[in-house]
């Protein structure tokens, strides 16, 4: 360590790597992150990590505003946090952090596991904001290395698909600088530490909320012909939402249809009056997500029509656009661009092209409709040796999820560091 700090102390400020930087930073933000992974707080909640944010990014010289973001469907106070470094003429560069964690009950055991009962740091939202602190604190000391505009943002609410759209909506491109290009990182629960995925084109698809009310005509189980009955309606319609996939969609266009819940009756002998169903449908293209939409409503009333239900009790098709959001698209240029980058930084070793997911974020909405290049990386997270096991990991969202921190704060910055130069260089 000693030898470490020496060897650091005598490179000149001007000729250190970005590496020599971060480690330079890096016990700190090792801390940082578990501060924040102790006390995380619940989408929409985020009063604490986002006043931490700030203050850090403030103290490191950026133009800092709190509580930016409006939500469309309540009065809650969004906690968006923008911090702007002008320096000079050049692009703008948006980096974005997450901030929210999740309805979890912690069981890592770690000594800086969550003090919150309930809730936890699950999808790794405390190291992108972490990472979003080291980035800001290395490109303020490499200032005259580069020129142009940086904006970074802490986003609220992203586990809802909630905060980028509130953000948006309170001015986000008006108050501030809108950039030229938006970058941000995302940890991976299957990579290992020290490497990034990247993945060009669509790396997240689309989720769609959807409440499906099967309607029938109620009465006695004893007396069937006397009904119509929904529970027999809503089985052939989850039968029949198969074939969407199967036999209407082209094998390669990934689509999911899950029916995650069933709910109607009260007793063993009466037909009740309806049953809901509620789904969650995964696309990626326009054209396909519409097309199984469209095909759900479709589905449900045409078994209503076999089962000779009148026109007034059609199936009820709800879309909830709150819990809806488009699919994760990386300009493919730009995503090219950026993991050539890091490959220099990193090494080509460790930077692998990988399969889009089908999970769902709400990052591509900074793209305004791909108007502005925008690309999500994937920093790995995992120890190394867990990975070569091949023994089965904790995902994101499990409660035992667990990364490394040093190495994958360490690859983050220097990734996001990288990719930033890239931009602005
Ligand atoms: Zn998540
Ligand atoms: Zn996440």
């Amino acid at each position: 360590m000693r030898t470490l700090v020496l060897l650091l102390l005598a490179v000149p400020i001007a000729a250190q790597s970005i590496n020599d930087r971060v480690s330079a930073e890096l016990p700190a933000l090792v801390e940082t992150y578990k501060t924040l992974h102790t006390a995380p707080e619940l989408s929409t909640q985020e009063a604490k990590s986002s006043a931490l944010v700030a203050s850090r990014l403030r103290d490191i010289g950026y133009d800092v505003t709190e509580r930016v973001g409006k939500y469309s469907d309540t009065e809650a106070t969004c906690y968006g946090v923008v911090a702007v470094m002008k320096n000079g003429k050049g692009p703008t560069l948006m980096i974005r952090s997450d901030m929210d964690a999740l309805p979890v009950e912690e069981q890592t055991g770690l000594p800086y596991a969550s003090a919150t009962k309930g809730v936890m740091h699950a999808c790794g939202h405390d190291i992108h904001m972490t990472t979003l602190i080291g980035t800001a604190k290395v490109m303020a000391s490499m200032r005259d290395k580069w020129h142009g505009t940086l904006v970074l943002i802490g986003q609220p609410a992203e586990e809802v698909v909630k905060g980028a759209d509130a953000m948006l909506r309170d001015g986000l491109y008006e108050r501030f600088p809108r950039p030229d290009f938006v970058i941000a990182v995302h940890e991976n629960s299957s990579l290992a530490a020290g490497t990034i995925g990247y993945t060009p084109g669509y790396l997240m698809a689309a989720a769609d909320s959807i409440n499906l009310t099967i309607r029938g005509l109620g009465g006695h189980g004893a007396a069937p012909e006397k009904t119509k009955d929904p529970v027999v309606m809503a089985s052939e319609v989850v039968l029949a939402l198969q074939t969407l996939v199967s036999r209407e969609n082209s094998p390669l266009d990934p689509v999911v249809v899950t029916v995650g819940s069933i709910h109607g009756g009260t007793k063993r002998n009466i037909i009740p009056d309806q049953v809901q169903l509620l789904m969650t449908v995964r696309t990626y293209k326009p054209e396909v997500r519409k097309r199984v939409l469209d095909g759900i409503a479709r589905v449900a009333r045409g078994v209503a029509i076999t089962n000779g239900l009148p026109e007034e009790r059609m199936p009820v098709f709800e879309l909830l656009k709150g819990e809806s959001i488009g699919a994760t698209y990386n300009d493919p240029a730009l995503a090219e661009r950026l993991a050539s980058a890091v490959s220099k930084e990193i090494g080509a070793a460790n930077v692998i092209k990988i399969d889009p997911l089908m999970v769902s974020e709400d990052f591509s909405l900074y793209s305004l409709d791909h108007k502005i290049p925008s690309v999500m990386l994937n920093v790995g997270a995992v120890d190394p040796a867990r990975v070569a096991s091949g023994e089965p990991l904790p995902s994101l969202h499990s409660s035992k999820f667990a990364p490394v921190p040093d190495a994958t704060i360490r690859t983050g910055v220097r990734t996001v560091v990288a990719s930033a130069m890239e931009i602005l260089r």
